[in-house]
């Protein structure tokens, strides 16, 4: 069914037993398409530094206050390792913007590694920000089939409000670079923050309209949550609380599960900061995918985009079963050792 403008706004606003309405029909639609299975990645968080200096971040260049650190190949390996014995499937290899020809040749030899390791079973999705068509190729050729990198708002005004206005941070080069993803061959994941101060309704249905234009392949969608370190923090008294900010990014993935219903979407870890229920609610409303922090222990803490980021402890291996049984509460199984690669993107692809 396609939806339209007003459609989708009226979704965003159901309360009470519309929204519980709403809510069923994205868990129906969930299970016709995409089924009740979630599939998990890795996420290694592989370098704090970042040259960009985005308005929300907690670890924006600007930020004095934080130990940086890059993660040397054998620990990155060692995290892969873990990840396979785990069973689950791919790893996430998100970290801050970095343009240098030294960094570009070590991911793509990070790439080749982890293909040699895993005997090309494991699969490895980028979130390393704005890069060149180029190195976007040579990623993809070293075995990445799948890149996250999120608009934040697809409402050019607001961007600007979240971003500093210079080219680093532009909005048309944001999109370039999406467009480039998918040239480049990439499953194309990009998504919001709810909740950022001056957003409104109407940016948010221009979101998910932004997501059906784009013809994305997966998304990731979760609460802004402020940081006192930020520019954006001298906003916080005119934020929804946290409550709300809950709720509405649960309705933004019915409507999406809605509005796109082979897509990929992630249950994201800013949702457990807010609600340690948030994941498991997130699966119940549509969302079929959850990243496990692997991260190793000693930087974790250092990559903190958002205060009250969770962490899972020192112990991986009670996490992973917690992780099972947070699936599970949402009446999922977990889909071990599978690349769980986007419905929608292979539909698209085997037509071709
Ligand atoms: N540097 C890469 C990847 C790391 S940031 C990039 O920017 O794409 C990953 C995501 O963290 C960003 O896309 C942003 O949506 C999210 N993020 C950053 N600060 C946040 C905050 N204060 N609250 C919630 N999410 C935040
Ligand atoms: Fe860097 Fe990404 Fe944070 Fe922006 S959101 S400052 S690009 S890590």
């Amino acid at each position: 069914m396609e939806y339209n403008k007003d459609d989708i706004k009226r979704m965003l606003l159901a309360e009470g037993a519309n929204k519980e309405l709403l809510f069923a029909y994205a868990a129906e639609e969930k299970r016709k398409n995409v089924g009740n299975i979630t599939y998990l990645r890795g996420l290694v968080e592989y370098s704090n530094v970042c040259a960009k200096n985005c308005l929300y971040c907690g670890i924006r260049s600007g930020n004095g206050n934080v130990q940086r650190y890059t993660l040397d190949t054998v620990s990155v390996m060692d995290a892969a390792r873990f990840a396979m014995a785990k069973g689950y499937g791919s790893i996430v290899l998100q970290g801050g913007e970095i343009f240098t020809p030294e960094h570009v040749a070590r991911i793509e030899d990070i790439l080749h590694k982890i293909k040699e390791l895993s005997n090309g079973e494991l699969g490895v999705t980028l979130s390393l920000g704005e890069q060149s068509l180029d190195t976007y190729r040579r990623w993809f050729a070293a075995g990445a089939h799948r890149y996250l990198l999120r608009i934040e708002s697809s409402d050019r005004e607001l961007y600007n409000k979240l971003h500093p206005v210079n080219k680093l941070h532009d909005y048309d080069t944001r999109i370039e670079a999406l467009n480039n993803l998918r040239t480049a061959g990439y499953q194309l994941g990009t998504g919001v923050m709810i909740g950022v101060p001056f957003q409104t309704i109407d940016n948010l249905v221009d979101d998910i309209e932004f997501f059906r234009s784009m013809d994305i392949d997966m998304c990731g969608m979760g609460p802004y949550v402020e940081h006192r370190d930020t520019p954006l923090y001298k906003y916080k008294d005119m934020l929804q609380p946290t409550g709300w900010r809950m709720e509405m990014t649960l309705k933004m993935i019915a409507v999406l599960r809605m509005v796109l219903p082979k897509v990929n979407i992630a249950a994201t870890t800013a949702l457990e900061a807010i609600d340690p229920e948030g994941r498991t609610r997130a699966l119940k409303v549509g969302a079929n995918i959850i990243m496990p922090n692997i991260t190793p222990g000693i930087v974790r803490d250092s990559y903190k985009l958002y205060e009250g980021k969770p962490s899972p402890g020192d112990d991986l291996e009670s996490y992973g079963a917690a992780i099972n049984e947070l699936v599970e509460r949402a009446g999922d199984v977990v889909g071990y050792g599978k690349w769980g690669d986007s419905l929608y993107f292979r539909e698209k692809y085997e037509q071709k």
